[in-house]
């Protein structure tokens, strides 16, 4: 690395992916997939044209096949996708993961059959198999198959989307990663990755936060022609997707595969940016306490000037914060978790042609999760392990209770554990903290992360909203155009607090969200309310509600997530409980104001 950075004790956490395969060139990996496509072909040649008469016996025997084979293909996709993510310029993940994808879009297509013909089924017959007890656990995977019945196209239809995806938006999609890790940022006579660059928007130096803001916007203005024409045939590929699917929304599709029905959806937003002045009361209070004029768009992260707030946590000190957090939570948490560390299942250096932020893999249930980082030793990357831990803790909790057709929660109820633990390690720190004035920097972070997971995320929903609407409407859109719809829909979450200055016109550019899964931003706001919800719960009920929510962690998705939560009392049907999940938040805000004057009596 060109600059010099402080060891975090990070630089040889490396992830250990031998369950899967030894390397790259491992001769096995030709095998599994020979065997795979062999296997695939027997199920096909069994179950074709048959799927409509399986009594509820066969019908299990036909999924705990298809169980195996899920497996089985999912072990070959994580590993290719695992190592990519490590080195994205490396040539031979490049080619392999190419590889892998158009050979799980062959095993797809001939799998296709399966959810069609079983969707073809009419409602009646249908209505009987359900109601069957032998499906057992595979009983709510068939169900909720159901729901995409009206929006499905014939067999050949399906075939062919599957088909042109891979040199269409799964091209696309990767091709935007190769150009945005690639990304060299000019920064102070070095060249820095668009990871290394964003970090600098956290630095308490003011100086520096203007030349990281000023740097990465000349370094997405430069890649502008590229970004804007990627963002506009994805755009365009989707409508058509969804005109030809008959979803009435750009929205819709997403709605229906997070099993959360439009009106929640809807309600949610509408709770959300009606609450926009709980950011503005954040961002005057904080302006004051940085004794500055104005905020622009690179003070949003700016530290406030208090003791502690340049900690910095050895690698080390993140996994006995974690741990201990979790412990006190739950035995169980912490067990789980500690084996991500003692086992090897962390990758988390910071690396050149590394994929940038973090993610947690949950893979298959024949092996486990894994978590991906850019660790460097702030808080916040504390937080980010804490948060990734607890998907981790989450997909292997499903995966045990589940298998494979149950362990991948809808996107909504996704972030769930994530979002709990994050607040467990805020909780811990927070109660370890005698001195008033730290508490406060703490209280003021713990109130920017929630922003970002709740505000940030629904104004970036209204981005989408705008711009998938606009690309419908008007045809090909400028980089202005899309500039536009960003200024404006970033703007109102801020109010008066905040002013973006014309560097931020670009800066929806380089967000892989939008593209790689269109509609995912709100499933985080949905995630955190409830997650404030559930801390609720906790804080009232305390060691009785720990052995349930493990009980709904563990469900994964076995059930509609309004059916699984009412386990723990949580009624998703009910609007107002949006904004009682906002209500926890305005009362930190609250706290904030209250500590901020006793702490600095002089400022106010
Ligand atoms: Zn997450």
């Amino acid at each position: 690395m060109v600059e010099a950075v402080r060891t975090t004790g990070a630089e040889n956490v490396i992830w250990d992916l031998s369950v899967f395969y030894s390397s790259v060139d491992d001769p096995a990996i030709q095998r599994d997939m020979d065997s795979l496509s062999a296997q695939v072909d027997d199920f096909a040649a069994k179950y074709r044209g048959r799927v409509a008469q399986l009594d509820a016996e066969t019908m299990v025997d036909a999924l705990k096949e298809l169980e195996v084979i899920y497996d089985r293909s999912g072990r070959i996709g994580s590993f290719a996708s695992l190592l990519f993510s490590t080195d994205t310029n490396n040539p031979q993940y490049g080619a392999f993961i190419q590889k892998v994808t158009e050979y799980g879009a062959q095993l797809n297509q001939k799998l296709l059959f399966f959810d069609l013909e079983w969707n073809q089924t009419d409602d009646e017959a249908a209505a009987n198999l359900l109601a069957d007890p032998t499906l057992g656990q595979y009983r709510h995977y068939l169900e909720a198959e159901r729901r995409y019945k009206p929006f499905q196209l014939s067999e050949i239809e399906e075939q062919l989307l599957v088909e042109k995806s891979v040199t269409g938006r799964s091209a696309w999609v990767r091709f935007f990663t190769q150009l945005t890790s690639a990304i060299r940022v000019d920064y102070d006579g070095e060249k820095l990755t668009l990871t290394q660059v964003l970090t600098r928007l956290h630095d308490a130096d003011r100086e520096v936060r203007r030349r990281a803001n000023e740097a990465i916007t000349a370094a997405l203005r430069d890649k502008a022609m590229e970004l804007t024409y990627i963002f506009n045939v994805l755009a365009a590929d989707k409508a058509s997707d969804d005109k030809r699917r008959g979803y009435p929304s750009w929205i819709s599709s997403r709605n229906l595969s997070n099993k959360a029905p439009d009106q929640v959806v809807e309600a949610l937003i509408k709770a959300v940016t009606s609450a926009y002045d709980i950011v503005a009361r954040h961002y005057r209070l904080k302006r004051v306490l940085l004794g500055v004029d104005e905020l622009t768009e690179y003070d949003r992260y700016a530290p406030l000037p208090m003791k502690e707030a340049d900690s910095f946590y050895t690698w080390e000190d993140a996994r006995g914060i974690v741990l201990t957090a979790f412990e006190a939570f739950s035995p169980r948490f912490a067990e789980i978790a500690g084996r991500f560390f003692s086992e090897n299942w962390i990758h988390a250096p910071v690396l050149p042609n590394k994929r940038g932020g973090a993610f947690c893999s949950g893979t298959v249930p024949s092996a486990h999760p894994y978590v991906f980082v850019n660790y460097e030793g702030k808080s916040n990357d504390v937080m980010t392990l804490a948060h990734e831990l607890g998907h981790g803790i989450h997909a292997y909790l499903a995966a045990e209770a589940q298998g494979i057709f149950g362990m991948h929660t809808p996107l909504t109820t996704a972030e769930m554990a994530s979002t709990f633990g994050e607040m467990l390690v805020f909780n811990n720190l927070m109660n370890r903290e005698p001195d008033p004035e730290a508490r406060l920097g703490m209280l003021a972070k713990k109130i920017e992360d929630s922003f970002a997971t709740i505000f940030r995320q629904v104004a970036m929903n209204r981005f989408e909203d705008g711009f998938h609407t606009a690309r419908r409407s008007e045809g090909e859109l400028p980089t202005d155009r899309i500039g536009d719809i960003w200024m404006q829909t970033q703007q109102a979450m801020f109010q008066d607090s905040v002013n973006l200055s014309e560097k931020y016109r670009i800066w929806w550019s380089y967000i892989p969200h939008f593209l790689a899964t269109p509609g995912y931003v709100y499933a985080y706001a949905f995630g955190e309310l409830l997650v404030m919800a559930l801390f609720n719960l906790y804080r009232e009920r305390g060691a009785s509600f720990v052995p349930q929510f493990i009980d709904v962690l563990a469900a994964g998705d076995s059930d509609w997530p309004e059916q699984i939560l009412a386990k723990v009392g949580v009624d998703l049907t009910d609007l107002n409980f949006w904004n009682e999940g906002l209500a926890a938040l305005r009362s930190l805000v609250e706290q904030e104001e209250q500590l901020a004057r006793e702490v600095y009596p002089e400022k106010f």
